[in-house]
């Protein structure tokens, strides 16, 4: 599933490939891509003779503006954009086309079906589902440590699930969750409260850190993600911990452990990310 990493690429790619592009005509080959409006004719009808200006993301979202509307697009499973000669042929999965005045086409791709459009008058999209609740950003300016402490503190919650919870921090999922806590040497089960100043920081550094690293490669590989030029992410030879069950540690060279944590695999170093913290009172005694 792409993670944030991976849709900042597509991002960028295609505010290369689409941006002063004008809309001639919009086909929904399937209705259930189309979340709003209700009616996949009004979409097609509100986007004609539209101008895309520019590509943001929020958390896993892609918003594409246009000169009256925002398209806010979720790639979920699979979900993949490619810009096309009109005279390209169709391939199978495809479910939403933009046809452009130039003769180009955006294609929307999604093998699972699982990805989705909103559309929004321009500047309102924030106020509503599904981008209304979404948490902090990690590569935002407004990603603070005391604003991460803050989303954090007090709470009684294993600290992965609550890193994976979108109304927390948007963006980061199974894989780099696991990577940031190796990186910070905490257990993924360890309790979100528990976790000290010190340590909160080590966390918030690696989340950057491991996000920022994943962008300038280009994303992960893992389950087939290809970026909107059919460019393949380079990061999974990256990953320390993810898929890597039974390898040597790179740390300290023992065994990468796979248990599952709130439902989901998670890679961790049992000797580097300890469930309890080396504690201090231990010095005193
Ligand atoms: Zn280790």
């Amino acid at each position: 599933m792409p993670e944030l990493p991976e849709v900042e690429t597509v991002k960028r790619t295609l505010n290369q490939l689409i941006v002063g592009k004008t809309i001639e005509q919009v086909d929904v080959r399937l209705r259930r891509i189309i979340q709003r409006p209700e009616e996949p004719d009004e979409f097609a009808l509100l986007l004609q003779g539209q101008t895309f200006h520019g590509v943001d993301r929020r958390g896993k979202f892609l918003l594409l503006r246009t000169d009256d509307f925002t398209l806010v697009s979720h790639l979920r499973m699979e979900g993949r954009y490619g810009v096309y000669d009109k005279n390209d042929p169709m391939e199978l999965h495809t479910h939403v086309v933009f046809h452009f005045t130039d003769g180009s086409e955006l294609r929307y791709k999604d093998v699972r079906q699982f990805g989705t459009m909103h559309l929004f008058p321009k500047g309102t999209e924030l106020n509503e589902q599904p981008l209304k609740k979404l948490g902090l950003e990690p590569l935002d300016e407004t990603f603070t440590l005391d604003a991460f402490i803050r989303k954090l503190e007090g709470r009684t919650t294993k600290i992965k699930p609550l890193l994976l919870n979108q109304e927390y921090i948007v963006g980061i999922g199974n894989i780099y969750v696991d990577e940031s806590l190796f990186a910070a040497g905490i257990h993924p089960e360890r309790e979100a409260g528990s976790l000290s100043r010190k340590e909160l920081a080590a966390l918030y550094e690696a989340i950057i850190q491991t996000l920022n690293d994943a962008v300038a490669a280009g994303g992960s590989s893992i389950k087939s993600y290809v970026n909107g030029q059919g460019e393949i992410g380079m990061f999974q030879h990256q990953l320390q911990m993810y898929g890597r069950k039974g390898e040597p540690c790179q740390h300290c060279g023992h065994e990468i452990e796979k248990t599952v944590v709130a439902g989901r695999g998670t890679h961790f170093c049992p000797k580097c990310q300890p469930l309890k913290r080396k504690n201090a009172r231990k010095a005193g005694a």
